[in-house]
């Protein structure tokens, strides 16, 4: 969008008086930050729903993994899992990457399985 700086940047009116005002009045620069803080948060909402998610699933799977046996990959995927939101990653070995939801880790191991770990620390 171009921005007249003649024009305000809420209502799109022209601005009378001083050229470097960027709204009409201290309404419309209310307005067009709150705004902007709510698509913010909304935003993160969103991402902080998606990796609560992503955690439940793990930890779900977790609790039913019962001596470290490795659960098919698919599984998350048929419980909406979003492998592209995570917490942080972690290199135990050298093949050996853990991607994290919070306390919940998984590592990819062969045949398309996962083995999930759950830090007790944070590191
Ligand atoms: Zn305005």
């Amino acid at each position: 969008m171009e921005t007249n700086p003649k024009q305000c940047l809420h209502c799109a009116k022209k601005i009378a008086g001083r050229t470097d005002k960027k709204f009409c009045n201290s309404h419309c620069r209310s307005s067009y930050h709150n705004h902007f803080y709510s698509d913010r948060s909304n935003y993160m909402r969103r991402v902080n729903g998606l990796l609560l998610r992503n955690r439940k699933i793990l930890a779900d799977l977790f609790a039913l993994q019962r001596g470290g046996t490795t659960v098919p990959l698919s599984e998350l995927y048929v419980k909406g899992f979003s492998p592209s939101h995570f917490t942080h990653q972690q290199q135990k070995d050298k093949n050996q990457l853990f991607t994290y939801c919070y306390e919940f880790g998984y590592q990819i191991t062969e045949k398309n399985c996962i083995k999930i770990i759950q830090q007790t620390s944070i590191e």
